[in-house]
């Protein structure tokens, strides 16, 4: 049985329990985090947390663990369920009271963590995956990384029963994201992705493959694109903390690029790994 972490303590998973209470499965009042784990060891967790830090204020949710707290705790779950490749998963919610929409007079955060296992290194879906374009119904929001996520759950579902990997979302034909990832494509040689707004999540992984974009002088430009304009590009591709890079190489019932993935994709999928194995390298 997995070890979780709640509220300063580890527990079997069977122990791991909120209550009926609390804002988190009362409203989705609640923001959350989802870190990778490669070579046993924790990617860009700062980073990750420095999102946190910035949802919970988005949210005015008093924050229940510094940093440095959580960096432990962090790595401590992900130790001590044995995984070497996977993730962790973080919540904080604004905790139990008394069923009232607006926020609670005495605020006492419920905070939790998990980790599973996930092929990262030689994730299967590396060869490419499909897609299913879905209208994006979320709200105005969209750079909180809230825990209020039925519209991600529809969409997610709705490609999950098209046979697709994830969901495309967009707003009258203009992509927004991914269900859970950053949605990129290659054209003329250039690689778009769509400006930061309240539209969209800020991914780290977003960051990172701008980082590796620059290192590789592959040039960027931070614009929207359309639906049609992804069918028709020379590669596609999305980004995730537990994804890394990965090919799209169908949109529903169009191909992308014949089905190949192509060489931007690809020396940036091997630049995420190369840079995941530099920063988690065992120190000995
Ligand atoms: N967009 C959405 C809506 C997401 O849920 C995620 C994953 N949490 C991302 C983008 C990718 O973000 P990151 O690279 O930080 O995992």
């Amino acid at each position: 049985m997995r070890t979780c972490w709640i509220n300063g303590q580890f527990v079997p998973e069977s122990d791991a329990k909120v209550s009926i209470f609390d804002r988190g499965v009362l409203f989705g009042d609640g923001v959350y985090e989802v870190a990778a784990v490669f070579n046993g060891r924790l990617l860009d967790a700062d980073l990750h947390l420095a999102r946190l830090v910035k949802s919970q204020a988005a949210i005015g949710l008093p924050a229940p663990l510094d940093t440095a707290a959580w960096l432990d705790v962090m790595q401590e779950v992900a130790t001590a369920n044995g995984i070497v490749e996977g993730l962790v998963y973080l919540q904080v919610t604004r905790g139990a009271a008394e069923r009232d929409f607006p926020f609670p007079a005495q605020v006492s955060p419920t905070a939790f963590a998990w980790a599973r296992p996930k092929r990262l290194s030689d994730d299967p879906n590396a060869v490419g995956v499909r897609v299913h374009a879905v209208p994006d119904i979320r709200w105005g929001r969209c750079d909180i990384k809230s825990t209020s996520m039925l519209a991600q759950v529809l969409a997610k579902n709705a490609a999950r029963q098209a046979g697709a990997f994830e969901a495309l979302m967009h707003e009258d034909g203009v992509v927004t994201e991914g269900g859970s990832s950053t949605l990129w494509m290659v054209k003329g040689g250039a690689l778009f992705t769509r400006p930061l707004s309240s539209d969209i999540l800020a991914g780290i992984t977003r960051d990172v493959t701008l980082e590796l974009a620059a290192e590789l002088s592959i040039p960027v430009r931070e614009e929207a694109f359309t639906v049609a304009q992804a069918i028709a590009a020379d590669e596609l591709f999305l980004t995730s903390a537990t994804s890394f890079v990965l090919p799209i190489t169908q949109v529903d019932d169009a191909q992308v690029a014949g089905r190949l993935v192509g060489p931007i994709t690809t020396s940036l999928r091997n630049a995420y790994l190369a840079r995941a194995e530099r920063l988690t390298a065992a120190i000995v």
